[in-house]
Order: C-alpha cells, then structure tokens, then sequence
C-alpha cells in the first residue's frame, strides 16, 4: 500500500524522466547528459538550432534509439531498452509517411487493426478522431486528393486514435507554407487542449515554441540549456545562447554590478552610464555575464532623455530598416558596440532617422536582464 502511494506521488511529478542521457554515434557525441522531465498533460516543445540534437531526444523517447548512457523512466518505470510498440506512444515524424494508396479512414485505422480493435469500435474511433482533427466527412477520401494540411491532419489522427499516452512530433509543420503553418498551429493547440495527452514536440522555430508551448527546452551542441515556461526563456534566459537564439537581443557588457538595496534589482555600470536591470539570483556575486536588452524595450531619443543618464546611452545611427509596421534601427557607440532598437513605423516617423546623425537610447529601469556567463 505504502509502495502504491510513493508511485502515486511520482506520477505527479513527471509522465517521463530522462536522466542524464547521452547518444553517440561513432565519435560524435549527439547528445551530453540530457536531463529533461516531461510532465502529464504538458506541450514541451524540444527548440535548437539544426544539428542540437532534438531529433534524437525524440528517437530516444520513441524508442527508435537507444541511449549510450542514462536511463529514461516512464512513470517511474525504467524503459530505456522498451521496443517502440511497447510504449504505446503515438509519433507525427518527417519522413513518416500516409500509405497513398489507401483511403483516410485506412489510414487512421491502422494502428487500430495491429492492436486488434473490433470493426465497430474501430470505426467510431476513427469517425470521432477525425471530426477532433477537422476532417469529419472525409472518411472515404484518397490521400493523393488532399492538401498538404490536410494530410499532415491525417497523420496527426493516425498518431492518436489509439489513445497514446505521449504524442511525439518532430518538425510536423515545416513543410507548410506559412499561412497553412499558422493555421496548423493553432489547431494542434486546439487538439491538446481537448485531449489533455503530452505533446513532446520538436521545432527550430522560435516563434512556433514561443506560442504553442507550456514549457521549452532549449538545445544547444547537444546539450539542455534551459527548461522553462515561454515567457522565462524570453524575459528570464539562462545564458547567452538563450538570450540569442530565442528572439532578437542586445547583449551589453557590463561591469561592477551589485544588488539594489531592498528590491529584487540590480545596479551596473556601463562605461560612465549607470544601469539598473533585473538578474538571477546572485547576479552580484557570480561569475559575470551580460545585460541582454530587448530592441522592443528600447526607445530612441534625437536629444538627452529626461531624468538623467540612468539606462541611457549615446550613440550614432548607422543604419534603418524598414519592415513595414516597424523600423529595425542600428546604432553605434563610442567604443564601437552596436545595439539593435525596434521601433514602431509611427514612433521612427515622430523621431526622424537619419543615418550619421548622434542620438539617444535608453530602456526602462529594471527592463533589461543579467544573463550568467
Ligand atoms: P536536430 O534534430 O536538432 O537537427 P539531430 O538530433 O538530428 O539534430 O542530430 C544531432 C547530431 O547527431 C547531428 O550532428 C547529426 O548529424 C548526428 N546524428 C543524428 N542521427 C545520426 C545517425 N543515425 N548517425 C550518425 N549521426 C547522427
Ligand atoms: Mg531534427
């Protein structure tokens, strides 16, 4: 009883553990020591450039690879060396094919048929997953007479008519257009908001982990850098890496930081101009990192800003770019640091840019945040 209990209180803790699991092939290491919990009912999406390893996290989750070391636990349960079959995950891989030949419905039934469900319930399944996909009515269609999304709907309908208990996706949507992607987006949201199953889901595109998400991990050279909620990798980046790869930055170096007194803030230098940003804990006593500064939080001024030199810095304009609803200005400083502001198109008119010309730029008190080296 008391044994029963313990593995209650561990279910809620994680669906899936993976514990310091590393992959290589030959002499490359794909993965380093990946610790990553995937959490019941969660959307974790798995972001990183080309090459950082998502792939196979997701192969070693599928169980189409197995780890060189670590172990991964499904609730609690070690299953690292388990068959695919046997994990019962459903899986939306590139290069994971529809049968072209068959109809929708064959399609969606298929994994029904290998786990022998009975014709009636086999056709209610299907009939019930592709209304949750968007495709009710479309039973007897061919797979060659759809669209792209449309087929990429089929897949996702195939990969959970079974009930999985974890759906897996690697890259399901890059091969959309950018309207259909958006649209297949929202409704892969729909679809695990009705079904409450984890989604462990793959991408490089930071937009896509940034909306869809409950949690994202970042990869980098085969390693995790960060698991954290969208808005923490954004506002709250454990490492420079985060803080560029994840949206646009100004990574700013800077010097003698020490923690305001009172309040969660802290107080730096940059040059002669005193800084007041956000940090980590310990930021005052770590090893240092920089001040990443988003372009949207910085504002430009043609003449000193008001209330002293706090977060203010001058520059020169060396360039503007026009991008329709805003205006991407680059500008330089004295000791040649160049930061990157985003203005929108309305606010750059009022302000005027032209390139040469000295400036002002300055961001909001505790806006920017301290990064750890
Ligand atoms: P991602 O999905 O993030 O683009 P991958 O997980 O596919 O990255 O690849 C990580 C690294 O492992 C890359 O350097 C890739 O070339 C290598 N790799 C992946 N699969 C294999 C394999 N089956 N054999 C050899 N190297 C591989
Ligand atoms: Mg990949």
């Amino acid at each position: 009883m008391a044994l029963g209990e313990q593995k209650a209180e561990k279910n809620e803790q994680a669906l899936i553990r993976m514990e310091d699991v590393s992959k290589r092939f030959g002499v490359l290491t794909a993965l380093s020591n990946i610790s990553i919990d995937v959490r019941e009912g969660e959307f974790l999406t798995l972001l990183g450039p080309s090459g950082s390893g998502k792939s196979t996290t997701l192969m070693c989750l599928a169980g189409f690879e197995t780890p060189t070391q670590g172990r991964i636990l499904f609730r609690g349960e070690d299953f690292t060396h388990l068959s695919p079959e046997k994990r019962g995950f459903g899986v939306v891989f590139q290069g994971y094919a529809l049968f072209p030949h068959m109809t929708v419905a064959e399609n969606v039934s298929y994994p029904l048929i290998i786990r022998k469900v009975a014709k009636a319930e086999r056709e209610e399944k299907v009939r019930a997953m592709l209304s949750t996909v968007g495709l009710g009515g479309y039973e007897d269609r061919r797979i060659q007479s759809l669209s792209g999304g449309q087929q990429q709907r089929v897949a996702l309908a195939r990969a959970l008519v079974f009930g999985p208990k974890l759906l897996l996706l690697d890259e399901p949507f890059s091969a959309l257009d950018r309207r259909l992607r958006g649209e297949m987006q929202s409704e892969l949201k729909r679809i695990h908001k009705q079904l409450g199953t984890a989604f462990v889901f793959v991408t490089h595109d930071q937009d896509e982990a940034l909306s869809l998400s409950d949690r994202i991990a970042v990869f980098n050279k085969g390693c995790v850098e960060q698991v954290a909620t969208p808005s923490a990798i954004y506002e709250e980046p454990a490492s420079t890496f985060v803080a560029g790869f994840i949206g646009d930055t100004n990574l700013i170096d800077v010097t003698r930081v020490a923690a305001a007194d009172g309040c969660d803030l802290y107080h730096a230098h940059y040059g002669d101009t005193e800084i007041i940003c956000r940090g980590p804990q310990g930021a005052a006593s770590a090893r240092l990192g920089r001040l990443s500064v988003r372009p949207e939080d910085v504002e430009l001024h043609s003449s000193a800003p008001e209330g002293g030199g706090t977060n203010a810095i001058k520059v020169r304009l060396l360039r503007a770019v026009y991008f329709g609803g805003s205006v991407e200005a680059l500008l330089g400083d004295p000791a040649d640091n160049h930061f990157r502001v985003r203005l929108a198109t309305t606010r750059a008119r009022h302000t005027g840019l032209v390139e040469g010309r000295d400036y002002w730029l300055s961001w909001p008190k505790g806006t920017g945040y301290l990064v750890p080296a």
